[in-house]
Order: structure tokens, then sequence, then C-alpha cells
């Protein structure tokens, strides 16, 4: 903590990790030998780097670009890129290190990073985009690629900003290397079923979990937070399988729909019409209800099932205590760390099913390493043989989570399992590796 000053994200990450591998170390104390821990914490390579672009008054605009490769014993590093005003060394370092066990517990050749920009998206123009994306890419292409590092899309960074970089990667290297990005448009190697991927997995990993230690998603009445894509897919795929949503959120605050959100209108509020979800409330007055942020919580609403899909932190011990007042069954994660310390303490004291980011929203890096196979193999696969593979792949995780959780800690604990499985396989590789 003393030689990383100010990185509060980065030390919760690692504190929430570290406390849950004693049970490991103590059967297996070689795990402990040459420094592995310490190592462990230790980024391989920061970069940091200036990102200059014009706007489209003339005005030069410099933004601060970062990518973390965080560790490669088991591939090249794998992991987003995240647009936004918040960015700093600490975020990406954070989500640079949980993609390390997230992406080991996904079983696939995959080391983690992370990167992004302090760079504000919202209101600029598409030219304003492309020029930042172009820029950013001057810088990252020589330390990116196929066989290195393979960034993709996170918060602000979707299949727009994933074009216009691979476009400025392919233009500055002379070489069409699909598989040094994912997250890439159909047209020009992308893997279907990759945009689905997160938020599909994160219910394809309830519902495994709610079949093991409830009654099934069938029937729930879902909160889910957060209106970017994984919220949405998340939405979509909880309503096929027969739940219901019943709140939904975005940045100024919540609607409420007992009757169930429609989620077909949902998407073209947002999608389309690019408005806040409010709309969806003026469109059902008398059955939908909006609240803004500043007079309540989209949490302090009753549900069985809670999937914050947002922000890292965004729900805490108040808004914990509420959940577990009326009632909430499960909790799954589907942005990173979204649930502060505090947040999960209540939920572990309360028997609540707590499903961790690393392991319920790895279905989009997963699918990614899948769209790397397509490439590599210059190969296209069907919706239904990538959606398959997905599932499969989450319903391993889930397996694996719960057998270590009872192996090593309490059944059901998959906060510990999730660590305790993404830490062995990199463990085991790093150790192989030698100093
Ligand atoms: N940003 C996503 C995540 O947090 C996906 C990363 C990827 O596909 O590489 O896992």
């Amino acid at each position: 903590m003393q030689r990383n000053p100010g990185e509060g994200e980065f030390h919760q990450a690692v504190r929430e990790v570290l406390e849950s591998l004693g049970p490991v170390v103590t059967k297996h104390p070689r795990y402990l030998d040459d420094a592995l821990i310490e190592r462990l914490c230790e980024p391989e390579r920061q970069i940091i780097f200036r990102v200059p672009w014009v706007d489209d008054q003339g005005q030069v605009r410099i933004n601060r670009g970062f990518r973390v490769q965080f560790n490669s014993a088991l591939g090249p590093y794998k992991g987003g890129t995240r647009f936004h005003p918040s960015v700093n060394i600490g975020i990406v370092k954070f989500l640079a290190f949980q993609q390390v066990f997230k992406n080991a517990l996904t079983g696939m050749p995959i080391g983690g990073g992370k990167g992004g920009s302090d760079f504000e998206p919202k209101g600029r123009s598409d030219g304003e985009i492309m020029r930042f994306c172009q820029s950013f890419m001057t810088e990252l292409w020589r330390h990116i690629g196929e066989y290195t590092d393979v960034p993709a899309g996170d918060v602000g960074v979707g299949q727009r900003e994933i074009g216009y970089m691979f476009g400025q990667f392919k233009r500055l290297t002379n070489r069409y290397e699909a598989g040094v990005l994912t997250g890439k448009g159909l047209s020009y190697g992308g893997s279907l079923a990759r945009s689905e991927a997160t938020g599909y997995g994160a219910v394809y990993f309830a519902q495994r979990m709610l079949q093991k230690y409830g009654q099934g998603l069938e029937g729930m009445r879902i909160s889910v937070s957060g209106t970017g894509n994984v919220a949405l897919h998340a939405m979509r795929k909880a309503v096929e399988l027969g739940a219901t949503i019943t709140a939904c959120s975005d940045s100024s605050g919540y609607v409420y729909d007992p009757e169930g959100i429609d989620v077909d209108l949902i998407w073209d509020i947002k999608e389309n019409r690019k408005d806040r979800v409010s709309a969806y409330a003026e469109l059902r007055s008398g059955q939908a209800r909006f609240v803004a942020n500043d007079a309540g919580s989209i949490w302090d609403v009753p549900c069985d099932c809670a999937l914050p899909c947002a922000t890292q932190n965004e729900l805490d011990l108040h808004n914990a205590r509420r959940l577990v007042e009326n009632g909430v069954v499960a909790i799954v994660e589907g942005a990173n760390m979204p649930c502060t310390p505090d947040a999960v303490g209540i939920f572990r004291n309360a028997g609540t099913l707590f499903a961790p980011g690393k392991a319920a929203n790895a279905g989009g890096v997963a699918t990614s390493a899948l769209e790397m196979q397509q490439n590599a193999s210059r190969d296209r696969w069907s919706f239904e043989k990538t959606n398959q593979r997905l599932e499969a792949i989450m319903v391993d995780i889930h397996d694996r989570c719960d057998e270590l959780a009872a192996e090593y800690g309490t059944p059901g604990n998959y906060a510990l399992g999730a660590n305790v499985g993404g830490f062995v396989r990199v463990a085991e590789a790093m150790q192989a590796l030698g100093v």
C-alpha cells in the first residue's frame, strides 16, 4: 500500500483475493515459495501515455491513456479498454488484477490486462470519437499483438470504437492481424454472440447457482442496474428464461414496473432514442414509476435476485441491508466489483447467495477467447455454436467455484471458490515458468 498510494480500488481488489487464500497456502505451502504472492500482486508492465486529439472546434485536447499488462503466465494479456472520466492508474490496475483471476477461471489460454483513458465519450461527435481512438492506438499499437496483448471493449468502448482502433492498427502495422483486438464487428472478424456474451453469461451462471441452491430463475423478480451492453443483454436472457425484470436503472435514476419491464422498450429507449430510463415511466404512466437518483436507489426495490451491472462499488452496506431485509435470495455481479466489501460481508452473514464478478461476468472475456480462436483458424462459428460454448464455460466456472468453496471453506461461498480457482491455475503456471 505504501508503494502504491492513492490506488484505493486496487488495494480493495488485492485484499479481497489475498484474504481468501489462507486455506490454500496452508494446505500447499509451496505457493508461498519464491515470493509468488508478491509477484502476483505486481503488474508485469504498466504503460501510461499521452493521447492528443483535435475536437470539432479545432481545439487540441489531451487525455491520458493506460494499459496495465498484469500477468502473462497463462497466455497473452487479455482484457478490456475503458473510456470514462473516472479512469486512472488505480482503477486500471484493479481491473487488470481481477482480469487475471477471471481469465484463469475461464480455462482459456489468456493472461490478464486492462487499459483505458480518462476520455469522456458522452456528448462527443462520431468524428471526435474516431480521432480519439486513432490517437489512442497510435501509441498503443507497439505494445499489443495477437501473441502479446489483446485488448477489447469495456465501459465507453463498444464495437464502433474497436472498429476505429482496429482500422488504425491495420494502417500503422500494414498487417491484417484480426486477433489483436476482440469485440470486433462481424464484417471484419468479430464473433457472433460476443456482444451478448457478458450479460447472457451472468444469467447462465445465476441459473446454475439457483438450480443448485434454490428453485431456478423461473418466476424470480430481478433488479438490474445499468443500461449498458451487459445489463441490456442480461435482462433479455433473464426474461427468456422465465424471470421478470421489475426494476432497472441508468446514471439518472431507476424505473420500477411491477408488471415487469418491457425489455424491448428499454432497448429502444437506450439504443435508438438515446434517452434516459425516465422515458420508460412516461410511456408506461400509470404502471411504471421513475425515481431519480437523489430520491432513492434501485436497491430499495424488493427483489429475489439483484444483478448490479453498472460499475465498481455501486452497491454499498446500506443497499445490501435493504436488499437482505426485503428478502433477496441471490446477488450476481455483472459489473466488475460492484459490491463494496461491507456489502459482501452483509450478504455472507445473511446467507445470501453471492456470485462475484470475476466468475459471473467471465462470459464476455471467455467469448473473446473464442473470437481469438476463430481468428487464428480463419474460421467463423454460428451463433448457436458460440452460445453453446459460452453456456458450457459458465457452467464449468460455476461448478469449479462451487467445488473449491466446499473444499476450502464453506459450500456456496463463490467468492472464495472463484479466488482459489483463479489463483491455483495462475500459480501453477508461474511456478513452472520460474522467477
Ligand atoms: N471488459 C470485459 C471484462 O471486464 C471483457 C474483456 C475482454 O473481452 O477482453 O471482462
